[in-house]
Protein backbone atom coordinates (compact mmCIF):
# COMPACT_ATOMS: atom_id res chain seq x y z
CA UNK A 1 0.00 0.00 0.00
CA UNK A 2 1.46 3.24 -0.93
CA UNK A 3 -0.89 5.36 0.99
CA UNK A 4 0.34 6.90 4.30
CA UNK A 5 -2.42 6.64 6.78
CA UNK A 6 -2.69 9.57 9.28
CA UNK A 7 -5.15 9.07 11.17
CA UNK A 8 -3.64 6.03 12.76
CA UNK A 9 -1.38 8.92 14.35
CA UNK A 10 -3.75 11.54 14.78
CA UNK A 11 -7.42 10.57 14.60
CA UNK A 12 -8.61 14.33 15.30
CA UNK A 13 -6.60 16.11 12.37
CA UNK A 14 -9.40 17.21 9.93
CA UNK A 15 -7.87 18.57 7.20
CA UNK A 16 -4.72 17.71 5.32
CA UNK A 17 -2.64 18.44 2.23
CA UNK A 18 -1.92 15.06 -0.30
CA UNK A 19 -0.98 14.19 -3.79
CA UNK A 20 -2.92 12.20 -6.08
CA UNK A 21 -0.39 9.43 -7.06
CA UNK A 22 -2.85 6.79 -9.06
CA UNK A 23 -6.30 7.00 -10.78
CA UNK A 24 -8.32 3.67 -11.10
CA UNK A 25 -12.00 2.91 -10.47
CA UNK A 26 -11.33 5.85 -7.46
CA UNK A 27 -8.36 8.32 -6.31
CA UNK A 28 -5.27 6.72 -4.57
CA UNK A 29 -3.46 9.50 -2.70
CA UNK A 30 0.46 9.44 -1.04
CA UNK A 31 -1.76 9.98 2.80
CA UNK A 32 -4.91 10.09 3.68
CA UNK A 33 -7.02 11.16 6.65
CA UNK A 34 -9.96 9.45 5.42
CA UNK A 35 -10.78 6.06 7.08
CA UNK A 36 -11.84 3.36 4.57
CA UNK A 37 -14.34 0.80 5.91
CA UNK A 38 -12.95 -2.15 8.09
CA UNK A 39 -13.50 -4.04 11.23
CA UNK A 40 -16.61 -3.04 11.91
CA UNK A 41 -16.07 0.87 11.06
CA UNK A 42 -17.56 2.34 7.56
CA UNK A 43 -15.78 4.99 5.59
CA UNK A 44 -15.12 8.73 5.98
CA UNK A 45 -16.99 11.16 3.77
CA UNK A 46 -15.82 14.45 3.15
CA UNK A 47 -14.53 16.08 0.17
CA UNK A 48 -10.99 17.14 -1.29
CA UNK A 49 -9.90 20.10 -2.97
CA UNK A 50 -7.80 21.20 -6.17
CA UNK A 51 -8.53 22.43 -9.31
CA UNK A 52 -12.10 21.04 -8.56
CA UNK A 53 -13.70 19.99 -5.83
CA UNK A 54 -14.44 16.31 -5.35
CA UNK A 55 -16.97 14.92 -3.14
CA UNK A 56 -15.86 11.12 -1.60
CA UNK A 57 -18.72 9.12 -0.97
CA UNK A 58 -16.61 6.27 0.37
CA UNK A 59 -13.21 4.78 0.72
CA UNK A 60 -12.66 1.05 0.31
CA UNK A 61 -9.68 -0.62 1.35
CA UNK A 62 -8.13 -3.97 -0.86
CA UNK A 63 -3.91 -3.70 -2.00
CA UNK A 64 -4.56 -0.03 -2.48
CA UNK A 65 -7.10 2.87 -0.06
CA UNK A 66 -9.25 4.01 -2.85
CA UNK A 67 -11.11 7.41 -2.42
CA UNK A 68 -14.73 7.13 -4.49
CA UNK A 69 -15.53 10.16 -5.93
CA UNK A 70 -17.68 11.99 -8.03
CA UNK A 71 -15.15 13.14 -10.38
CA UNK A 72 -11.29 12.19 -11.01
CA UNK A 73 -8.32 14.28 -11.08
CA UNK A 74 -5.42 13.88 -12.41
CA UNK A 75 -2.63 12.40 -11.02
CA UNK A 76 0.37 14.86 -10.06
CA UNK A 77 -2.38 17.04 -8.61
CA UNK A 78 -2.16 18.53 -5.28
CA UNK A 79 -5.35 18.49 -2.94
CA UNK A 80 -6.77 19.33 0.55
CA UNK A 81 -8.71 16.85 2.57
CA UNK A 82 -11.08 17.29 4.21
CA UNK A 83 -13.01 14.44 6.21
CA UNK A 84 -16.65 15.36 7.82
CA UNK A 85 -16.02 15.92 10.88
CA UNK A 86 -19.29 15.00 12.27
CA UNK A 87 -19.63 11.83 11.00
CA UNK A 88 -15.75 11.03 12.44
CA UNK A 89 -15.94 12.40 15.84
CA UNK A 90 -19.39 10.16 16.51
CA UNK A 91 -17.67 7.12 14.65
CA UNK A 92 -14.86 7.65 17.21
CA UNK A 93 -17.50 7.64 19.66
CA UNK A 94 -19.00 4.53 18.98
CA UNK A 95 -15.63 2.82 18.35
CA UNK A 96 -14.02 3.33 21.70
CA UNK A 97 -17.30 2.21 23.16
CA UNK A 98 -18.34 -0.63 21.94
CA UNK A 99 -14.81 -1.94 22.64
CA UNK A 100 -15.24 -1.06 26.52
CA UNK A 101 -18.80 -2.80 26.01
CA UNK A 102 -17.30 -6.26 24.28
CA UNK A 103 -14.34 -6.53 27.18
CA UNK A 104 -17.00 -5.41 30.04
CA UNK A 105 -19.35 -8.31 28.38
CA UNK A 106 -16.45 -10.61 28.34
CA UNK A 107 -14.58 -10.44 31.63
CA UNK A 108 -17.82 -10.13 34.22
CA UNK A 109 -20.75 -11.44 32.19
CA UNK A 110 -19.38 -14.21 30.28
CA UNK A 111 -19.80 -13.50 26.67
CA UNK A 112 -18.18 -13.78 23.21
CA UNK A 113 -18.82 -11.63 20.86
CA UNK A 114 -19.18 -13.26 16.97
CA UNK A 115 -19.75 -9.84 15.27
CA UNK A 116 -20.22 -5.69 15.43
CA UNK A 117 -21.37 -2.89 13.53
CA UNK A 118 -20.83 0.56 14.09
CA UNK A 119 -22.44 3.41 12.56
CA UNK A 120 -22.68 7.48 13.79
CA UNK A 121 -25.49 6.82 15.48
CA UNK A 122 -25.69 3.51 16.93
CA UNK A 123 -23.45 0.37 17.58
CA UNK A 124 -24.71 -3.15 17.45
CA UNK A 125 -23.24 -6.25 18.90
CA UNK A 126 -23.59 -9.85 18.34
CA UNK A 127 -22.86 -11.74 21.33
CA UNK A 128 -23.09 -15.72 22.86
CA UNK A 129 -23.66 -14.88 26.73
CA UNK A 130 -22.83 -18.69 28.42
CA UNK A 131 -25.90 -18.15 30.47
CA UNK A 132 -28.05 -15.22 29.78
CA UNK A 133 -30.74 -13.56 31.92
CA UNK A 134 -32.88 -10.48 31.59
CA UNK A 135 -31.62 -8.57 33.95
CA UNK A 136 -27.54 -8.79 32.10
CA UNK A 137 -28.31 -6.00 29.86
CA UNK A 138 -29.40 -3.50 32.32
CA UNK A 139 -26.15 -4.49 34.77
CA UNK A 140 -24.20 -4.46 31.13
CA UNK A 141 -24.96 -0.71 30.32
CA UNK A 142 -24.57 0.01 34.25
CA UNK A 143 -21.00 -1.57 34.59
CA UNK A 144 -19.79 0.02 31.12
CA UNK A 145 -21.24 3.74 32.16
CA UNK A 146 -19.88 3.65 35.44
CA UNK A 147 -16.18 3.03 33.72
CA UNK A 148 -16.68 5.04 30.81
CA UNK A 149 -17.82 8.32 33.76
CA UNK A 150 -13.96 7.36 35.17
CA UNK A 151 -12.51 9.60 32.37
CA UNK A 152 -10.28 6.42 31.23
CA UNK A 153 -7.24 8.02 29.07
CA UNK A 154 -7.14 5.81 25.13
CA UNK A 155 -3.69 5.19 24.05
CA UNK A 156 -2.15 3.74 21.13
CA UNK A 157 0.79 1.48 21.45
CA UNK A 158 2.71 -0.09 19.15
CA UNK A 159 3.37 -3.62 20.26
CA UNK A 160 5.25 -6.83 18.94
CA UNK A 161 2.97 -9.82 18.34
CA UNK A 162 4.59 -11.94 21.25
CA UNK A 163 4.01 -9.66 23.50
CA UNK A 164 0.21 -9.18 22.25
CA UNK A 165 -0.58 -13.30 22.98
CA UNK A 166 1.02 -12.89 26.71
CA UNK A 167 -0.57 -9.36 27.59
CA UNK A 168 -3.88 -9.77 30.00
CA UNK A 169 -7.11 -10.54 27.84
CA UNK A 170 -5.18 -11.70 24.84
CA UNK A 171 -7.58 -15.08 24.54
CA UNK A 172 -9.99 -12.41 23.28
CA UNK A 173 -7.40 -11.84 19.89
CA UNK A 174 -6.74 -14.27 17.30
CA UNK A 175 -3.90 -13.31 15.79
CA UNK A 176 -4.24 -15.14 12.84
CA UNK A 177 -6.99 -12.51 11.79
CA UNK A 178 -4.95 -9.60 12.34
CA UNK A 179 -2.39 -7.90 9.65
CA UNK A 180 1.38 -9.93 8.89
CA UNK A 181 3.11 -7.30 10.59
CA UNK A 182 5.87 -7.96 13.91
CA UNK A 183 4.74 -4.66 15.21
CA UNK A 184 1.37 -4.27 15.81
CA UNK A 185 -1.34 -1.26 16.34
CA UNK A 186 -2.90 -2.06 19.68
CA UNK A 187 -5.44 0.64 21.49
CA UNK A 188 -5.55 0.60 25.00
CA UNK A 189 -8.36 2.10 27.16
CA UNK A 190 -7.40 2.84 30.66
CA UNK A 191 -7.31 -0.24 32.34
CA UNK A 192 -10.94 -1.27 30.97
CA UNK A 193 -9.50 -2.65 27.22
CA UNK A 194 -6.27 -3.24 25.37
CA UNK A 195 -6.22 -4.80 21.76
CA UNK A 196 -4.64 -4.75 18.48
CA UNK A 197 -6.91 -2.50 16.50
CA UNK A 198 -6.58 -0.38 13.30
CA UNK A 199 -9.45 2.50 14.20
CA UNK A 200 -10.23 5.77 15.03
CA UNK A 201 -10.72 6.13 18.44
CA UNK A 202 -11.37 9.18 21.55
CA UNK A 203 -8.44 10.12 23.42
CA UNK A 204 -10.27 9.83 26.84
CA UNK A 205 -13.83 8.14 27.93
CA UNK A 206 -14.96 11.53 29.36
CA UNK A 207 -15.55 12.19 25.35
CA UNK A 208 -18.45 9.59 25.43
CA UNK A 209 -20.96 10.57 27.69
CA UNK A 210 -23.21 7.82 28.65
CA UNK A 211 -24.52 4.89 26.66
CA UNK A 212 -28.03 3.54 26.53
CA UNK A 213 -28.79 -0.11 25.44
CA UNK A 214 -31.97 0.10 23.46
CA UNK A 215 -32.94 -3.30 22.17
CA UNK A 216 -31.99 -6.52 22.46
CA UNK A 217 -32.72 -9.24 19.37
CA UNK A 218 -33.10 -12.80 20.05
CA UNK A 219 -30.91 -14.83 17.78
CA UNK A 220 -31.01 -18.36 20.11
CA UNK A 221 -31.44 -19.02 23.41
CA UNK A 222 -27.55 -17.33 24.53
CA UNK A 223 -27.18 -15.50 21.53
CA UNK A 224 -28.24 -11.96 21.07
CA UNK A 225 -27.76 -8.78 19.26
CA UNK A 226 -27.82 -5.89 21.22
CA UNK A 227 -28.05 -1.82 19.82
CA UNK A 228 -26.43 0.64 21.78
CA UNK A 229 -27.02 4.92 21.22
CA UNK A 230 -24.77 7.15 23.11
CA UNK A 231 -25.71 9.94 25.06
CA UNK A 232 -24.24 13.25 26.86
ZN1 LIG B 1 -11.97 -1.69 17.29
Amino acid sequence: MRTELVYLKDSYLKELDAEVVQIGDGVILDRTIFYAASGGQPSDFGKMVGSLTYEVKDVTKQEEIVHKTDLLPPVGEKLKLFIDWDRRYKLMKQHTSIHVVSSIAMREFGAMITGNQIYPEYSRIDFNFKDWNSDISRLLEKRVNEELLKNQDVSVLSMKREEILNMEGALKVDLRLLPPMDILRVVKIGDVDIQPDGGTHVKNTSEIGRIEIYKIENKGKNNKRMYFSIHR
